[in-house]
C-alpha cells in the first residue's frame, strides 16, 4: 500500500505542492512536485507536471524499462509546463520540482529534478537517495557551509534546476535494489527542511505508512510549517 498527504502548512496562502501515487499489478508509481511562480503559477506548474506524467503513463508501459520511461515522462512533463509558461503571460517563469519513483518489491527507479527528495527507509536506517539541485547543497558540496548551516540558510529556497524553466531538462536517475520491507518516502522541502532524517526514521519505525504521513505533516507544522508540506510513502 502507498499513502500520501499534503498540507498547506501554517503560513502560505496556497498549496503549490502536488502528488500522486498508484499501484498496479506490475508495480507502483509515486511522485511529488513542488511548484513555484507568481500568481497561481506554482500550483499550475506542479499540477500540470503530475498530470503530464500520468498522461504519459497511461499511454506507455513504464515498467518494462523504467529508466527510459522516466526520462521520457520527465521530458513530456517539462514540455507541457514550458509550453504553457511561454504561452500565458501570467504564468511566465513558473516551474516545479519533480521527484518520481517507479518500482516493485525488489527494485525502484527514481528520477529527480529540483529539491524535493526521495529517501530509502529500512528498519534502522534512512538514506537520502536524491541530491538536491539547490544553491545551498552546492555550498555544502564545496565545503563552504556545513549540512547543519544549510538547514536554516536564508537562500535555502533557491533551486538550480526545475521543470518548465528551460526547453530541455535532464533529471538525475537512481536505480536501487531494495528489500521487500524497505520503504520509499518522497517529500517536498516543506517536510525535509523542518523534520530531520532522524525524526523521519523514528516516525517511520513507530507508525504504519498512513499514520506516518499524518505524523510527519504534524511534526513539520509543529516545527513552524513555513512551507507547503507533502509526503508520500510506499
Ligand atoms: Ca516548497
Amino acid at each position: 500500500m502507498i499513502y500520501g498527504q499534503t498540507d498547506v502548512g501554517n503560513v502560505r496562502p496556497l498549496n503549490e505542492d502536488s502528488f500522486y501515487f498508484e499501484s498496479t499489478p506490475k508495480g507502483y508509481v509515486m511522485m511529488v512536485a513542488d511548484g513555484m511562480g507568481g500568481h497561481n503559477g506554482g500550483e499550475v506548474a506542479s499540477q500540470l507536471a503530475v498530470e503530464s506524467v500520468r498522461e504519459y503513463m497511461a499511454q506507455e508501459d513504464i515498467f518494462s524499462d523504467p529508466e527510459i520511461a522516466l526520462r521520457r515522462a520527465v521530458k513530456h512533463a517539462n514540455d507541457a509546463v514550458y509550453e504553457l509558461a511561454s504561452k500565458k503571460e501570467s504564468l511566465a517563469g513558473m516551474g516545479t520540482t519533480l521527484v518520481l519513483a517507479v518500482g516493485n518489491e525488489k527494485s525502484v527507479c527514481i528520477a529527480n529534478v529540483g529539491d524535493s527528495r526521495a529517501y530509502l527507509v529500512s528498519k534502522n536506517n534512512i538514506r537520502q537517495v536524491t541530491k538536491d539541485h539547490s544553491f545551498v547543497n552546492e555550498l555544502v558540496k564545496k565545503g563552504v557551509i556545513t549540512k547543519e548551516q544549510a538547514k536554516n540558510h536564508p537562500k535555502s529556497n533557491i533551486i538550480l534546476k526545475a521543470l518548465g524553466i528551460e526547453p530541455e531538462v535532464y533529471p538525475d536517475i537512481f536505480l536501487l535494489e531494495k528489500k521487500r520491507t524497505d520503504k520509499i518516502l518522497l517529500c517536498s522541502d516543506g517536510l525535509s527542511g523542518l523534520v530531520s532524517d532522524e525524526e523521519i526514521l523514528e516516525v517511520m519505525s513507530k507508525f504504519n505508512k498512513k499514520n506516518a504521513c499524518m505524523e510527519l505533516v504534524r511534526l513539520a507544522k509543529e516545527h513552524g510549517g513555513n512551507d507547503n508540506i507533502t509526503v508520500v510513502i510506499g
